[in-house]
């Protein structure tokens, strides 16, 4: 292998010790927020026709156009490495049918993605995210729910300086005229753009305002908002989301510019970023996807939810990572001779339930204790050729009894202690 080759491939990871029992721990808290909210676990498979993200996530997002991994399988088809989760829900809802159950159906997933993008700290090709999603109901109370759930995930994670952008993105109606006009807005000014902007004016106007490009920003400061007018519908929808968020005093700010990436949003659109990440500063985000089902071949059918990024989350907060859990029980052998009978012990006190490690690398039998500490062992079994000494590593006293009976004494000790 070349060096390169000898390495994870760039906007890649290995996930290693303290940060692995960090992700268990963010896992173990969204699982149990998620589904006291009653949001049932899902996992779809890694890759999906390269059809459900074109069509599903849009052909004029930057996923679509420059980011997915897509590659051909020996049979000639086109798949593509999931970019995002909710797609592949929606499709995952449709072909099981779930319209069928009561509604709304919640689901939740911790699972990887994969874009081609610039890698840099915050943002990786293969990164995970923890997600939730709720379909067939457009009630705003489900709204004000999904945003309220990622708020305590990431308060409870610990995240810092979490600011609540909200914003409503209309009906596709009124997406429709309103893109109209900010087209022609932007015809108008097209010299003060950005060669970017300008060549995406036909297909995403409303990317412009993710620019940072000074002449863009400049035309998008006098351009005109969609949520000054939103229909009489979906303004009373996204009244009753903020004041619902009020009442639950979650403070959030409205910003008229937020347009997500993707193209299938429409109403609540929302997005928490942390000042502690720098550039990247977007944590989690997501909104409503009222056409998106219908779209992908399925019944008509509401939905709402968010992706947050295990990477962002570790970064803009301080997790406490668990220290991994102390043995029970630490096997030392005096001679080779009765690794066999260690063997055993080791087994016997697992079957028993506890947890317990036996000596595998030959160490001396100073050594080995000395494992046995690291390992924060709060026993140690000495294995001679006739007797066996169980040690209690806390205060040092021994004790000698038959092999057979060292787990029966174990578990009474360990009771007593606990
Ligand atoms: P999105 O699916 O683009 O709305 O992203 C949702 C969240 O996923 C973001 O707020 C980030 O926390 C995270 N995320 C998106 N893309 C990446 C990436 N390339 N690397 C790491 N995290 C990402």
């Amino acid at each position: 292998l070349s060096e390169a080759q000898a390495k994870a491939p760039r906007g890649t990871f290995d996930v290693l010790g303290q940060e692995a029992r960090a992700r268990s721990a963010i896992e173990a808290k969204a699982r149990s927020i998620l589904e006291d909210a009653g949001y049932e676990r899902i996992e779809t498979p890694c890759f999906e026709a390269t059809e459900l993200f074109a069509r599903g996530v849009g052909e004029s997002s930057d996923i679509v156009k420059k980011e997915m991994y897509t590659f051909t399988d020996g049979s000639g088809r086109s798949l593509t490495l999931r970019p995002e989760g909710t797609a592949p829900v929606c499709r995952a809802y449709v072909q099981h049918g779930m319209h069928k159950r009561p509604q709304p159906v919640k689901l939740w997933y911790l699972s990887s993605f994969f874009r081609y993008e610039r890698a840099q700290k915050g943002r990786y090709r293969q990164f995970w995210q923890v997600g939730a999603e709720a379909l067939g109901s457009e009630d705003p109370a489900l709204d004000a729910e999904s945003i309220l759930l990622l708020h305590h995930l990431l308060a409870e994670l610990g995240a810092r300086d979490l600011r609540l952008r909200l914003s409503s993105l209309g009906s596709p109606q009124a997406r429709g005229a309103y893109r109209e006009q900010l087209k022609q807005h932007l015809q108008s000014r097209q010299e003060e753009l950005s060669e970017d902007v300008r060549s995406r004016i036909e297909l995403n106007p409303l990317r412009a305002f993710d620019s940072e490009h000074p002449g863009t920003v400049a035309v998008m400061r006098d351009a005109p908002l969609l949520l000054d007018q939103l229909d009489a519908a979906d303004a009373a929808h996204f009244q009753e989301v903020r004041s619902l968020l009020e009442a639950a005093q979650v403070p959030y700010e409205i910003d008229p510019t937020l347009v997500r990436g993707l193209d299938y949003y429409t109403r609540t659109v929302f997005e928490f970023t942390s000042e502690a990440l720098g550039a990247q500063s977007g944590v989690g985000g997501g909104g409503r996807y009222d056409g998106l089902v219908e779209q992908l071949g399925g019944p008509r059918t509401p939905g709402i939810g968010w992706a947050a990024g295990i990477e962002r989350i570790l970064l803009a907060g301080s997790p406490a990572a668990p220290a991994p859990a102390a043995l029970d029980l630490y096997v030392c052998v005096q001679e080779p001779a009765v690794r066999r009978h260690a063997f055993e012990l080791l087994w016997q006190a697992r079957s028993a339930g506890l947890r317990a490690e036996m000596e595998l690398a030959g160490r001396s039998l100073s050594g080995q204790l000395k494992q046995a500490d690291r390992h924060g062992a709060r026993f140690a079994a000495i294995l001679g050729d006739r007797e066996t000494t169980l040690r209690d590593m806390q205060d040092g006293g021994q004790s000698e009894m038959a092999a057979e009976t060292v787990v029966h004494e174990l578990l009474r000790r360990l009771r007593t202690l606990s």
